[in-house]
């Protein structure tokens, strides 16, 4: 790092210098796993432009009509451009579903009648879930009251426990649901090739099952999604991964036909389904950020090794661990302290271009259980491709750095969060120091 470099640094971002040398030599550790990194970029990168000329997306495809929104162009094409890339018989990619929590949500109650049974076969899932499915909340209008029966097998060793599905899936057993990105949790995230492994040994035994993935967070971290191993539907956010940043809002699912006809019949009606519905000319945006979504990934999943050689050099547990193989953007640090979990999304906020003059605070988030402090200066508000961080106040004190659309701002990130703990003396300045 040049001089010029270091001195805004420390005088513009009020940085100390020690911070800045210690994080720049933990930067070298990372420096021949960016390789790796490289090449996944590159060829879904290859992928996503394949996509789009197979597709003839043409100029004209950014135009957007009104009313019913009959005969959207940009609708139709953004749908069977995601379904190339995902490599399934169609898809459902729309503004209108309000988050990744909206697009699962669709999805399940798309599917499932009463009576029908949802099995969770990666543990507990995400928290806003739980409230979808019933299991917390108690919110109205949840899956369960609905009639939807419902069980959870935990991972075993971070594997989904094949027998044991095997052994519970019922008559009345309709979706497997496996989350692929850690959620809250102090797992890492699964490897295609665990989901692999895990649905061809369900599928050799039982066809009939449909198997589901909440893909939020792993789009583009390898070179295949879950849905080229067999996976019947898939759902996730497009102002995570996808969006690349770009995308102003909304959700999308790919997988089988008649499975995406079901969907489409939920989010507008029996009879309409995928055929209506306007864009209200998000179209060039949601397509220019999935063009960007694997350079974007790359930067931020550099920016997560980051993070991980810093603060597991600093004696914290880290997930993924730094040689783990990596399928989501998330990095999780055991920070130990509620203090520090505050205190690091603090200044991860400090870093923004956005909002970076906003001091956050835990509170009672809607479809939370616990408090969660959350630091998100991004262009698009709360958008997790962008740099942001969270963590609910609950043991043993996770907190998730997430996104960065540039490495350069994922690295400030760094700096300003670590500088941040030892300002306010939650990390020892003597342990930077050599
Ligand atoms: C973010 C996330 C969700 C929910 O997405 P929102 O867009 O925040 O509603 C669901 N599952 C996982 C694993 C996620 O990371």
């Amino acid at each position: 790092m040049d001089k010029l470099t270091i001195n805004i640094l420390c005088k513009q971002f009020g940085i100390d210098e020690s911070i800045i040398d210690y994080v720049n030599e933990k930067e070298k550790y990372i420096l021949d796993k960016f390789k790796e990194i490289d090449k996944i970029k590159e060829y879904n990168q290859y992928k996503v432009i394949h996509a789009m000329q197979e597709c003839r997306l043409t100029s004209t495809d950014f135009n957007w009509t009104t009313g019913y929104g009959y005969g959207d162009m940009g609708r139709e094409k953004v749908e069977e451009i995601y379904a190339k890339v995902f490599n399934t018989e169609d898809a459902l990619v729309r503004p209108t579903i309000a988050s990744g929590t909206h697009a699962l949500a669709l999805t399940l109650s798309g599917i499932l009648r009463p009576s029908d049974e949802l099995i969770a076969i990666t543990g507990a899932p995400y928290d806003t879930l739980q409230k979808v499915i019933g299991v917390k909340g108690d919110m109205p209008g949840n899956l369960m009251e609905f009639g939807i029966k419902y069980k959870e097998i935990p991972l075993v060793n971070n594997s989904i426990d094949v027998d044991r599905v095997l052994n519970s899936i019922s008559n009345n057993t309709k979706i497997l649901l496996i989350q692929r990105s850690t959620g809250y949790s102090d797992r890492r995230a699964l490897t295609i090739e665990e989901i692999e492994t895990a649905v061809k040994a369900i599928k050799a035994v039982n066809d009939e099952v449909i198997i589901m993935v909440d893909n939020c967070y792993g789009e583009f971290l390898e070179n295949r999604e879950p849905t080229d191993v067999g996976v019947d539907i898939m759902a996730g956010s497009l102002i995570k991964n996808p969006g690349g940043g770009i995308a102003l809002s909304g959700g999308y699912i790919v997988g089988k036909s008649n499975l995406v006809q079901l969907i489409a019949n939920r989010l507008t009606s029996p009879g309409l389904g995928k055929e209506c519905g306007l864009t209200f000319g998000t179209t060039r945006s949601t397509l220019q950020g999935l063009f960007l979504a694997p350079h974007i990934v790359s930067e931020a999943v550099k920016g997560a090794l980051l993070v991980a050689v810093v603060y597991k050099e600093l004696g914290f547990n880290v997930v993924p661990d730094l040689d783990d193989k990596r399928s989501d953007i998330i990095q999780g640090v055991q920070l130990n302290s509620p203090e520090r979990v505050v205190e690091f999304c603090r200044g991860i906020q400090a870093a923004s271009a956005v909002d970076s003059f906003i001091v956050p605070e835990a509170w009672e988030m809607p479809g939370y259980e616990d408090k969660v402090v959350m630091a998100a200066g991004g262009f698009i508000d709360g958008s997790s491709i962008e740099l942001s961080a969270d963590g609910p106040i609950r043991e043993p004190y996770f907190v998730y750095y997430q996104g960065g659309l540039t490495y350069e701002h994922c690295k400030l990130g760094v700096l300003k969060s670590l500088n941040n703990l030892i300002e306010n003396n939650l990390i020892d300045i003597n342990k930077i120091k050599k």
